[in-house]
C-alpha cells in the first residue's frame, strides 16, 4: 500500500472491507505499470489539490490532470479514448450509458472553452466550502453557490469546486432530515457529476453512492407522506406538481432497483466476498420480502428476474425504465432545490 504513488487520475484506489483495507484496480494495470492512488479529494480545484499535496506530502503534483489543468470532461474523454470498457454491464447501462457521457463530455468541454470562472471565483467558492466544513454553517455554502451561479447557468456542473459544494449541500439537508432535497441533490450528483469526477464505471465512490441512494429510498418509503413536505420547511420550494410527482414514485421498487445496481457494481468495485456486497445481499433479501406482500407481488418478482436474467426479462426491464424515468423528473428539480437556497 505504501508503494502506491499519487496521481489525480489514479489507476487504483483503496477500499474498506470491514476492518481491513484493500487496494483495488480502477482500470487494467499491466505487470510493469506503476500503481497510482489519489491522496486527495479530486473534487477540489487543481491549485487546492497541489497545495494540499505540498503541505502534507511535500511534492508538487505533475500528473496529467494537473499539468494540463484538465477539466473532468477532458479526463473523461482522455480515459475513454485509451481504455474502452468491454465489460458486459447490462444492468448498469440503463443508469450510466457510457457513450452518452462521452458525447456529453465533449459538448460540455466545448462550452467550457467559451466560459471559464476566474481563478479568484474558484478560490472564493472553495474557501467557503472549507469554511462550511469547519463551522457546519450553511450560510457559507450559500455564499459559495452565489459565486458559482454563472457556472451553474452554463450547466458546467462537474467543474470543481461545484461538485464538492453540492456534496456538502446534500449532507446539510440530510442533517436537517430534509430527505427530498437530499434525494434530488444526491441523484443529480450520481447521474451527472460522478461519471465525470470518477470516470471508471466501478469506482468505489460511484458505487457507494448507489447504495446510499438505495438506503435513502428505503428510508423515504418508511415515512408518512405528510412528513415529506413539511409546511414549516423553509427550504422546500417545490411546487404542487413537483411534490405530486415525488409522492407518486414507488420508493420500495426504487430501493430494489438501486440495490441491484449496487450489487452488480459492488462485486467489481469491492469484490464478491466483501462486507459491502454481503450487506447489499441482505438488503436485497429484505426488500424482496416486502415486495411479496405488496399486491400480487409481481413487481418484486419481475425485478428479481431482471436481476438474474438481464434484458431478456422484458417486463422487469420496462419496470426499471419506468422507475428511472420518474427519477429523472426528480433530478430535473435540481434548479428549484439550488435556487431555493436562501441567500
Ligand atoms: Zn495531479
Amino acid at each position: 500500500m505504501a508503494l502506491a504513488n499519487h496521481s489525480c487520475s489514479p489507476n487504483a484506489t483503496i477500499v474498506f472491507n470491514g476492518r481491513t483495507i484493500a487496494l483495488r484496480a480502477l482500470s487494467e494495470i499491466k505487470a510493469e505499470e506503476q500503481i497510482f492512488i489519489s491522496y486527495v479529494d479530486p473534487m477540489q480545484p487543481r491549485d487546492f489539490r497541489r497545495q494540499e499535496l505540498r503541505e502534507r506530502y511535500f511534492f508538487t503534483c505533475q500528473c496529467t490532470v494537473c499539468q494540463l489543468n484538465e477539466t473532468p470532461y477532458q479526463t473523461t474523454l482522455r480515459l475513454n479514448n485509451t481504455s474502452a470498457s468491454s465489460t458486459k454491464r447490462e444492468h448498469l447501462s440503463l443508469l450510466w450509458w457510457n457513450e452518452d457521457y462521452i458525447s456529453k463530455a465533449s459538448q460540455l468541454q466545448e462550452r467550457h472553452s467559451k466560459f471559464k470562472l476566474s481563478a479568484k471565483q474558484i478560490e472564493g467558492a472553495q474557501l467557503f466550502i472549507n469554511r462550511t466544513r469547519k463551522t457546519q454553517k450553511i450560510e457559507f455554502l450559500h455564499a459559495g453557490l452565489q459565486i458559482l451561479r454563472p457556472q451553474i447557468s452554463h450547466r458546467l456542473y462537474a467543474i470543481p469546486p461545484l461538485p464538492a459544494l453540492l456534496n456538502e449541500l446534500y449532507l446539510y439537508h440530510l442533517s436537517q432530515d430534509q430527505y427530498i432535497e437530499t434525494l434530488v441533490i444526491l441523484l443529480f450528483i450520481s447521474l451527472h457529476l460522478d461519471p465525470h469526477t470518477y470516470p471508471q464505471l466501478h469506482h468505489p465512490i460511484r458505487v457507494t453512492r448507489l447504495y446510499t441512494l438505495a438506503t435513502l429510498f428505503k428510508h423515504i418509503s418508511s415515512l408518512p407522506t405528510v412528513s415529506l413536505f413539511p409546511s414549516s420547511s423553509r427550504s422546500s420550494k417545490l411546487n404542487e406538481d413537483q411534490q405530486h410527482a415525488i409522492r407518486n414514485l414507488d420508493f420500495i421498487s426504487a430501493n430494489q432497483v438501486f440495490l441491484i445496481f449496487a450489487f452488480e457494481a459492488g462485486t467489481k468495485s469491492h469484490g464478491e466476498d466483501s462486507v459491502f456486497v454481503k450487506e447489499i445481499k441482505e438488503a436485497l433479501a429484505d426488500v424482496e420480502d416486502v415486495q411479496k406482500m405488496r399486491g400480487d407481488g409481481m413487481v418484486g418478482r419481475e425485478l428479481r428476474r431482471w436481476m438474474a436474467q438481464g434484458d431478456v426479462a422484458v417486463e422487469g426491464k420496462l419496470l426499471v425504465e419506468t422507475i428511472l424515468g420518474g427519477l429523472s423528473d426528480v433530478v430535473g428539480m435540481i434548479g428549484t432545490v439550488i435556487d431555493g437556497v436562501e441567500i
